[in-house]
């Protein structure tokens, strides 16, 4: 199986490319990620196949945390919620006061992958815990696919040994801060 990159990369590598080269670096458990995810996604895969060959083992109204694959566009990872006979997908955040792009990269991949898995989805939607507000999503059409795809690519494609811009307010939010050579900064969860 071809490398495939983890969907948060997605939404992670808009918030700084550098933190996905040191998540690399410090993350023990990604070599684990890496070979358990497509084995998870494998199982939840043919549960569904077998669940619609058979007819006889129901499957579940709300999956939770599942892993999902694009061999498509070379992703995976964990959906938050789908409600499967309401064909509803939904991303929950603690807190959403603004959507950036990578929220939406994120969803749409998770879309274009449970698709591809063969489920039916024709509603999107971010849920804010915190207030409880919803933020309905249009589906994505082919030109978000072709977008998400060079947003891949992108990545895929980028050199981590070029100079990074640093900016105050991301660092003082991101985990790898104390660990980072960009930056003296230590991060406010410190
Ligand atoms: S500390 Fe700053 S420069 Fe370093 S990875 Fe995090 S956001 Fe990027």
């Amino acid at each position: 199986m071809e490398a495939l990159m983890p969907i948060s990369y997605l939404n992670d590598f808009i918030f700084c490319p550098y933190s996905l080269y040191l998540h690399q670096v410090f993350d023990n458990n990604t070599e684990d990620v890496y070979s358990a995810a497509p084995q998870q996604v494998g199982k939840a895969n043919h549960a569904v196949i077998d669940a619609k060959e058979t007819e006889r083992i129901p499957i579940p109204k709300i999956l939770k945390g599942i892993y999902v694959l694009s061999q498509k566009l070379g992703i995976y990872g964990k959906i938050d919620t789908l409600y499967v006979s309401e064909k509803k997908l939904v991303e929950s955040k603690f807190s959403i006061s603004t959507i950036y792009q990578g929220y939406y990269y994120q969803l749409w991949a998770q879309y274009f992958a449970l698709i591809e898995m063969g489920f039916e989805v024709n509603t999107l939607s971010f849920f804010s815990i915190k207030d409880r507000k919803t933020y309905p999503v249009d589906i994505p059409t082919q030109k978000e696919f072709l977008a998400l795809r060079a947003h891949i690519k992108t990545i895929a494609r980028f050199d981590f040994e070029q100079t990074i811009k640093t900016n105050a307010a991301k660092c003082s939010h991101c985990i790898y801060a104390a660990l980072c050579d960009k930056t003296e900064m230590d991060h406010v969860y410190a």
